[in-house]
């Protein structure tokens, strides 16, 4: 049977398994995601400027309910992606961009998630059979995701930027 993901809108296996506290998703979503994560792990060198990537791209189109946690988590993983995709910066940069931010613990107000209609998710990445597409597919995966987000927000994901 399928499931289909209410946040990606991905059709998955309809499962039962684990999901994430926060991070809302179905758990076919989840068991594709964790493959994904374990595949960077485990098969691929040289991955941590992807893996960057892939965590803050699952985080921001799964973003759930309003709370502290996911107001946190969703702005805090479009901060790192604004460096990483807008300028150019490495994973662990963007990794301490993020650990600053969440350390200035500023007050957020809660945004409504785009629509992820159209864009891409875990299912395509999952497709890449060799850790050069991976990459490549990651990279799409995470610019379809950010632009829904930066076109809608570009503003407040600025104004946290900036402070
Ligand atoms: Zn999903």
């Amino acid at each position: 049977m399928n499931e289909k993901c209410k946040w990606c809108e991905g059709g998955f296996a309809g499962i039962d398994g684990p999901v994430h506290e926060y991070i809302e998703s179905a758990p076919g979503c989840w068991a594709v995601y964790s493959g994904i994560l374990a595949k960077e792990y485990e098969s691929y060198n040289d991955m941590q400027d992807t893996h960057r990537l892939t965590v803050d791209t699952y985080a921001v189109q799964h973003p759930g309910k309003p709370s502290r946690k996911s107001r946190q988590s969703v702005m805090g993983h479009l901060v790192s992606m604004y460096y990483v995709l807008e300028k150019n910066m490495n994973g662990a940069s963007a990794r301490q961009k993020l650990k600053e931010f969440i350390e200035r613990k500023q007050k957020l107000r809660w945004l409504e998630p785009p629509s992820f209609k159209g864009t891409l998710t875990v299912s395509d990445v999952a497709l890449a059979k060799n850790s050069e597409e991976h990459k490549i597919l990651v990279r799409k995966w995470a610019e379809s995701v950010w632009q829904t987000w930066f076109r809608k927000y570009e503003k407040e994901i600025l104004s946290v930027i900036m402070e």
